[in-house]
């Protein structure tokens, strides 16, 4: 017992989330996710897992029967993604062009993988040859692979990937958190076995459900490392030789959980379900393709407008994904300061850097619901006062001009 008084309720402040992920939320995902919870084996619920596996089918753009969500943030479909297919020894190999490869790297170690690395600079991809080297070279059962990387805002090419892989009979995962909704991505046509996302970025909810999608060759991977007993595989055994070091994580248990069996395994995170299934559902209606074209415009407005700020844009801009950039701070202005006058007397929020990058770029991002005009044009006069504030010589007004020329389609 304390006597500390109780806080009133819940009631965040006006913001503008224009950062690397969380993104503000479609209204109508916060709408879903309030409403009446029902029981774990309700009719209700089973149509709405099952809608919600169809609807990921269509974002995810695959017919992969072992489509669903995995309970937890993005890293939560990493990792189960990760210590399912990996079995103790295998040989992994991790591409790293930013902050992302390495927890790739770091999940793969746990899971007692032998985790071989290759790196390129922050703010560059790689070339598929080079990927194709490195698989002749180490021979590893699993290519583990980010899509984009919010880290550096950098973009791996996918699609030549999957016919590397398939050639050297290597298992193809990727990270799509940061990508999928926003940019193109063809899971069945780029050959991928397993991808995980969140639904922070494009697919605008809040953190807390992980979208996955896995090939028949990856479900095979899964059943195979069940126990046999009486001639049945028994899920989720751990005395199996081979048995995944995980109960929450073990995909084979929770696809037995989302399929016909419906055997029990964790009880589905309800109101995340209802939200995830409107990410889809509103990314489906407005359409995919048009859904990724918003982003794409959004992006190259905001793009254009920084750059009429005079701010230089990080990286290899031809790799950026459509959905958040990073720029350089320009010289004497505190990268911190600004963005806290941005929060502060905007209610703008824009993202900071780690690693190589920190205290040298800002990354913006125009994600999800916020990839709208006036999303992109409220922040960049706001970031014109500030940057004016702190002595840079910006052209008044533009930024706002620059990316108002891109919506009308002059640029
Ligand atoms: C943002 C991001 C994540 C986030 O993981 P969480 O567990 O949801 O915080 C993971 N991977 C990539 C590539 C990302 O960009």
């Amino acid at each position: 017992m304390t006597d500390a008084p109780i806080p009133g309720p819940i009631d965040p402040p006006a913001r503008l989330l224009m950062g690397p992920g969380p993104i503000s939320a479609y209204p109508s995902v916060l709408r879903a996710m309030s409403a009446p919870l029902v029981g774990q084996y309700d009719p209700f619920m089973t149509t709405t897992m099952v809608e919600t596996q169809q609807l990921y089918r269509g974002v995810w753009a695959t017919s992969n029967e072992a489509t669903l969500l995995v309970d937890g943030t993005s890293r939560a479909g990493i990792e189960a993604a990760l210590v399912s297919l990996i079995r103790p020894g295998d040989r992994v190999l991790v591409p790293i062009f930013g902050r992302f490869g390495h927890l790739l790297a770091e999940i793969a170690e746990r899971a007692m993988a032998e985790v071989h690395t290759i790196e390129t600079e922050w703010g560059q991809v790689f070339p598929p040859s080079v990927i194709e080297e490195a698989i002749v070279r180490v021979r590893p059962s699993l290519l583990a692979l980010v899509h984009g990387d919010t880290s550096t805002t950098m973009m791996q090419p996918l699609d030549e990937i999957g016919a590397v892989c398939a050639r050297h009979g290597v298992l193809f995962y990727t990270d799509a958190t940061a990508s999928l909704g926003g940019n193109e991505f063809e899971t069945d046509a780029w050959g991928l076995d397993a991808a995980t996302a969140g639904l922070q970025k494009c697919l605008g909810g809040p953190s807390g459900s992980a979208p996955i999608t896995l090939s028949s060759r990856a479900v095979e991977i899964l059943q195979s490392r069940k126990k046999i007993e009486a001639g049945i595989r028994e899920p989720g055994d751990p005395s199996a030789p081979d048995a995944v070091r995980s109960n929450y994580f073990d995909l084979g248990m929770i696809l037995d959980y989302w399929g016909p069996r419906r055997l029990n395994h964790h009880t589905e995170a309800t109101s995340m379900l209802y939200g995830a299934r409107e990410c889809a559902r509103v990314m489906l209606l407005e359409g995919r393709s048009a859904v990724i074209a918003r982003h794409e415009r959004a992006g190259r407005a905001m793009l254009e407008g920084l750059r009429a700020l005079g701010l230089a844009v990080f990286g290899d801009v031809a790799h950026k994904m459509n959905n958040v950039v990073a720029v350089e701070i320009p010289d004497g202005v505190p990268g911190d300061v600004a963005r806290a006058a941005l929060l502060e007397d905007f209610g703008i929020e824009i993202g900071t850097s780690f690693g190589p990058l920190h205290g040298r770029v800002w990354r913006i991002g125009t994600m999800g619901y916020n990839a709208r005009k006036d999303a992109v044009l409220t922040t960049l006069a706001a970031l014109e006062a500030v940057l004016m504030r702190h002595g840079v010589a910006v052209p008044a007004g533009g930024g706002v001009e620059a990316a108002t020329a891109v919506y009308a389609g002059a640029v």
